[in-house]
């Protein structure tokens, strides 16, 4: 995934900044104090990177596409969970289920769609898993 730049949304300027400037004094309860993120100057678009990289998960987010990452993250975190998989299972399982590289397999930066397909996948595995 190559570095944004312009904002998708807006046109603005899209900058590096510490996760410190977007989370505050939460990104020690986050895990984030060393991470950087990619931040639209305008509109505050923004999408996290690869651990202790500067590589972009994917694509800015506006807040939709923010909120639906995170409803996203819930659904799968719980799937995996209640499945007693551990995480990087589970993130296997992910990229076969959804047939893209594992290390593109970042809900973080997965477009609406593709996150609608994670919790699609998790409610039928479930369903199946009940019948
Ligand atoms: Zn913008």
């Amino acid at each position: 995934m190559k570095k944004p730049e312009i904002c998708r949304y807006c046109g603005g300027v899209i900058r590096l900044v510490p996760a410190s400037s977007v989370y505050g004094a939460s990104v020690y309860r986050l895990g984030l104090e060393k991470e950087s993120i990619y931040q639209c100057q305008n509109c505050n678009a923004r999408v996290g990177c690869h651990k202790g990289t500067t590589k972009p998960l994917g694509n800015v987010a506006n807040e939709a596409l923010r909120l639906k990452r995170i409803e996203t993250h819930r659904v799968f975190d719980s799937f995996w969970k209640a499945r007693h998989m551990t995480r990087s299972n589970a993130y296997k399982w992910l990229s076969q289920q959804m047939r893209i590289p594992a290390k593109d397999t970042h809900i973080g930066g997965f477009e609406m769609d593709q996150c609608q397909e994670v919790i699609d996948l998790c409610t039928s595995a479930d369903r199946e898993g009940a019948a």
